[in-house]
């Protein structure tokens, strides 16, 4: 039966992911780089978390709550978030009464080939995301799942084809200097990373403050 003219089709509740790259962020992502190999060298009690929770590589998620404290790249870096965060937030058209979003919890993630993050949301939070600071070919994406996955009892599945905002996961392929933000309760995943060498990126969470 065609299509009435008067029909009219609307996308309602949108799951909205914010996505930049940082021009220029080359020394940035240099020095950015050789931060996040030496705490991964030097931070022992991060390491000892890593293997006690069977994590591939080096986070420093375990161990180390300050780093914007401890560099000012790292408080670079937060600022630089917390500006592109509060842009976010007006185009998800919150209220924040005077608020504003602040970073306030950032890690390192150093993944080797071979290593994964299985799907997760980040709890504690409004707001969530990852800085690539590397990230070699073949590294892979990071996966994105629709959040009502869990209600879709008896829904089909997608074509293969489908375009992306209908898709149930959706891929988004980094480069460095990537900036991707989504509100935390966005389940997402790290699939295994095909790359002979190691992605470094640094993740973190936004309150409102
Ligand atoms: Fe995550």
């Amino acid at each position: 039966m065609p299509k009435p003219s008067s029909a009219h089709i609307e996308a309602l509740f949108p799951t909205l992911v914010y996505r930049t790259v940082i021009e220029g962020a080359g020394r940035l992502n240099h020095d950015l780089e050789q931060a996040a190999l030496a705490l991964a060298e030097n931070d022992t009690a991060g390491r000892r978390w890593c293997e006690k929770h069977g994590y591939s590589g080096y986070t420093s998620y375990g161990s180390l709550a300050d780093l914007p404290d401890r560099s000012p790249l790292f408080a670079r870096l937060k600022r630089g978030i917390e500006r592109h965060a509060a842009r976010f937030a007006k185009e998800l058209h919150w209220d924040l009464r005077g608020g504003k979003p602040v970073c306030d919890t950032m890690w390192v993630n150093v993944l080797p080939e071979g290593g994964s993050h299985s799907s997760h949301i980040h709890t504690n939070a409004v707001l969530s995301g990852t800085y690539y600071v590397t990230s070699p070919e073949g590294s892979g994406p990071i996966v994105f799942e629709d959040p009502r996955h869990g209600l879709m009892m008896a829904a089909p599945p997608r074509k293969a084809q489908t375009p992306r905002p209908l898709r149930t996961y959706v891929s988004e392929t980094p480069v460095p200097g990537s900036l991707i933000l989504w509100e935390s309760w966005l389940r997402h995943e790290v699939p295994l990373n095909r790359a002979r060498a190691e992605r470094i990126s640094v993740s973190f969470n936004l309150v409102i403050g």
